[in-house]
Parts: C-alpha cells; structure tokens; sequence
C-alpha cells in the first residue's frame, strides 16, 4: 500500500467509522448472532493474491459489525463503561503511525516523555498524592499499565518480593517464619543464585546453571498471604493464582457512609492476627475503590493505615470509581491514598479514552524497578542512569503509545467537560434509582453509588430475579447483566454510554417494568 492508496482507504475508514457511529442508536446492542456464526462468512484460508480494498469494506458490516456488541449504544448498561472518543481514535491512529515500542527511553524518547508528562497531569487533575508524580524528586512513578489486572498483578509481584527482601533481611522475621523455611532461607543466603552465573559470563562460557531470582523463593511463597474483600473483582483472584500465594477474601459488611458492602478495619486487624498466629506472613491487601458488584468502597484511610503499620502493601484498584476523582465533590472516596502504595483506575472505563488505557501509580517506583529488573546488553543505553525506561515495570517487554490519547482527550475536551460527562452519568442513574425506589414491583439492594444501580424485584426468590434478567436480555432492547452478593441475585445497571440520557433511562425503566410484569405474570406469583 502506498501513502496514495493509504490516504484513499484510512479517510474512507474514518467515514466508516463516523458513519457507523451515527447508526449506533438504530441498532439493538446485542447482535442477532450464534456461535460460530463467521465460519459461514469467512474462507478458511487467507487469499494468496491481494484482494481489492473495496472487497474488504463490502465485507464490514456482514462480517464484524452484525456481530459486535454495541457498548456505546445508548440502551447498553452492562458491565462497567469501556470509554470512547473520536478524540482518542485520532490519537490511535497516529500512535499505529509511529508504531514504535517504547520499552527504554533510547527506543522512543517522546514515548516515555509524554508518559510521565500526562501522568503527572492526571495527579493534578485526580487531586491524588504529590508523592505519586513523575517529577517528584521522590521515588513515586506513574506507568500506564493496560488494563487493571496488569496493575494488580504488577502490585502483587511487587509486593511479593519486597516481603521476600524485608524477610531476608530483618533475622525476626526470618525467625517468625516456620522453621524449616527459615532454614531454606538461610541456605540460600549463604549462595547467590548469580555468582555461576556472572562467572561463567566473564569467561565467556554459556552457563546452564539452575537460576533463582534473590526475590523469588517458592518456600517463602508459601507462607505469604494476600488480602482482598469478598467483593473484589476476579483479577484478584488471579493474580494470586498466577503469584503462588494464598489469598484470603475479607467478608465484606454493609458501610453506613456508602450504605455498601466494604471492608471494616476490624476484618483486617482479626484477619493479620489470625494469620500470624499460623505463621502466616500477609504481605498485600488489595483494596477496592468501586467494586464490580455494587460499587461499595473500601475505607482507604482506616485500612491503609494498618497496612502502614503492619508493613503490607496497600494497592488499590480504582478501575471504574477511581475517574470519578476528577470531580472534587467525588474525593471523599479517596480519603487517604497519601497512604498506600499503588493506586490504578483505568481511563478507558470513563475518561473518554479508549481501552486500552490504565495509569498505575507507585508510592516506591524506584524500589518496585529492581523486582522486574532483567538487564540483557541489547537494551542498556547511554542515559539509562538518569531517565525512565518503563519496561522495568510492566510484564511485556514492548509498550505501546497509550499516553497520546490521554494527552488528546484532556486537550480537546479539557477538564471541565470530562466532568461534566461524569456527573451527567451520575444523574442519570440517579433518575433510574428514583424511578426503582419509587415503584411497587422493584427495590434497591443498595443505595447507588456513581453510575450504578442494582435492583431486583421486591420479594422474589433469585430464581424469578434471574428469569426477568435472562427476559431482559432476549427482548434485546436493552443489554444488563446480573450479579450476586452473598445469597442474592440482583441486576445491575451501569450508565455505559456517552448516548445515553434521562430519556434512555426513563425507557429503560419502562422495559424492565414491562418484563418484569411478564415474568411475574409466566411464573404465576
Ligand atoms: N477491577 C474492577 C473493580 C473492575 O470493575 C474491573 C472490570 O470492570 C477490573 C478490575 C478489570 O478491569 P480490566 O479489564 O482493566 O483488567
């Protein structure tokens, strides 16, 4: 293809794309699809010979687009949002035109420059810690990871290995260890796992000697424990699969000031103290600021403050709650982050910026670098010493040029009307949440918080609740999905799309009323 032929066919894509979003609302937000459904579109074979551009766009709306799920349609309110701007699409498409991997500093200077610059911005404009700025001469950074379970997973290896290193080195510690890990330890702090290594290397043999990081102790593995509530999302879970430590989920009470489920420093402190008594070592408590369920915020303040103490990682995952900082009436919620280690929230969720974009903020940047520190000659460069090479914290090598749509979307809309996005958001769930408060048939399972609500049909057993939200869902108008706290079921409806306003969800409460006395009706009751 030459910049001719590119010039043709990328403008022709944009008035695709511009066109297909003005047609969004006359779409229904689930496709009309079955598994399996593009095996009947699609050769099994690529072509050998280049097809025309014109055969490819024929091909869109067939192929992709009767299959897609529409999560900006105005009538969507599943999941959390996923963000989206045309803004941060032009940002995209310059980023896929420098097509560079900004692993080091040396591999893409602007890359890793305009990184730091706009994750200092998003401090400022999320009012979060100083310490956490890039130009803080401290050791806090700002990374943008890709999604929120990057983030987490990052905290987690983090965290594992600082409690690795404090074990090493504090010999009380060490003692409050099981014996015989105690003694494993002391086996391998008589040997570096490096020492063959580096000697075979300067005689300039090739080493096959077994390798160890000095962080990285699956003996001690086993004693850690992580901490997370009985709410927090499944890329907790995860994470500690994937770390190789226990995890232990926190009941979760109802919280007076959000009337949700979080939480109490009470949970934590009975939880650390039962744990040490086993000779358990907790090292991370993941804290959640908007959990996926219900919305429901950890206190930070109380439960980074024992943490503090405590000397366990305090990471907080603000996927979907932590944009909403951007509205100083919302900064309540984070009372507190001065407090804790890491904070992430994806900007993609409601920032306007499309996935996939999620800052992660280190309270210790510097320290977290030398745990994910591999340093072969091929990417060592002259000004390593006093720049940032984001490759040290994240698992991929390669990094793409994500801060570019952040920096488009907060010139092009500007703070201001984020904002006002944001709280349109808020007051339109607000309008459902009074519309459910008021009627006969539903009720609230918690007061809503931000852009979420979750509701079930008054006195009905889970399973009439699961019938009407399946019925919802094969009506097609509208797109919900369910979720489950304890024994209860209930649905829940997040305010997705940009499209979306009081009028959408006034119709949306319609529809639900209407199946709703449907399913009632169908099950007799
Ligand atoms: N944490 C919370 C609280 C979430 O709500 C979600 C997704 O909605 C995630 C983590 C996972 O986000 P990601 O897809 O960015 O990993």
């Amino acid at each position: 293809m030459d910049p001719a032929e590119f010039r043709e066919w990328g403008k022709k894509m944009v008035d695709f794309v511009a066109d297909m979003w003005e047609g969004i609302p006359d779409r229904t937000p689930l496709p009309d699809v079955k598994p399996g459904y593009i095996q009947a579109l699609v050769p099994p074979q690529a072509p050998n010979y280049p097809e025309k551009w014109q055969a490819v766009f024929d091909d869109l709306e067939k192929v992709v687009l009767s299959g897609v799920t529409w999560w900006h349609h105005p009538n969507f309110y599943a999941y959390f949002p996923t963000a989206l701007s045309h803004h941060a699409i032009v940002a995209d498409i310059l980023s896929g035109g420098i097509s560079a991997i900004g692993f080091t500093w040396k591999s893409c200077p602007s890359m890793t420059e305009l990184e730091l610059a706009v994750l200092d911005w998003l401090v400022s404009a999320l009012g979060l810690p100083d310490h956490f700025r890039n130009s803080h001469p401290g050791p806090g950074c700002g990374i943008i990871q890709s999604t929120a379970s990057d983030a987490t997973l990052i905290a987690f290896f983090a965290a594992r290995a600082k409690a690795v290193e404090e074990i090493k080195n504090s010999p009380t510690m060490l003692q409050s260890i099981q014996t015989e890990v105690g003694q494993k330890f002391k086996d391998l702090l008589g040997k570096s796992p490096f020492s063959g290594k580096k000697g075979a290397e300067q005689e300039g043999q090739h080493s096959s000697e077994i390798y160890l990081h000095p962080f990285h102790d699956p003996a001690v593995f086993d004693r850690l424990v992580a901490y997370c509530s009985d709410q927090a999302h499944s890329s907790v879970e995860k994470a500690a699969m994937l770390a190789g430590v226990r995890l232990r989920k926190l009941r979760s009470e109802r919280d007076e000031r959000y009337g949700n489920f979080s939480v109490t420093a009470a949970t934590l402190e009975a939880a650390i103290k039962e744990d040490r008594a086993h000779g358990l070592h907790p090292f991370i408590f993941l804290l959640t600021m908007g959990t996926t369920n219900t919305c429901a915020i950890d206190p930070i303040r109380e439960l980074a403050t024992i943490c503090n103490r405590e000397k366990i990682w305090a990471h907080v995952d603000a996927a979907y709650a932590g944009g909403f900082l951007l509205c100083p009436e919302f900064r309540g919620m984070g009372d507190g982050l001065e407090l804790v280690d890491s904070f992430n929230y994806n900007a993609h969720k409601t920032m306007m910026v499309n996935f996939d974009c999620s800052p992660l903020w280190l309270k210790d940047g510097k320290s977290a670098v030398k745990y994910f520190n591999v340093d072969p000659v091929y990417l060592k460069h002259e000004h390593q010493a006093n720049t940032a090479d984001y490759r040290h914290l994240q698992v991929a090598l390669g990094r793409r040029f994500r801060s570019l749509k952040i920096w488009f979307v907060m010139r092009t809309f500007g703070i201001e009307k984020i904002q006002q996005y944001l709280r349109d958001g808020c007051a339109h769930a607000e309008v459902f949440s009074r519309l459910i408060a008021a009627s006969l048939t539903f009720d609230l399972v918690v007061p809503r918080n931000l852009g979420l609500v979750c509701f079930r049909i008054k006195n009905a057993s889970n399973e009439v609740n699961e019938e009407l939200c399946n019925a919802i869902n094969e009506d097609r108008r509208i797109h919900i999905v369910p979720s489950k706290v304890g024994e209860v079921y209930f649905l829940r409806l997040a305010l997705c799309s940009q499209l979306t306003t009081e009028k959408h969800v006034r119709f949306a409460f319609d529809v639900i009323s209407e199946v709703a006395q449907r399913t009632l009706d169908k099950m007799s009751l």
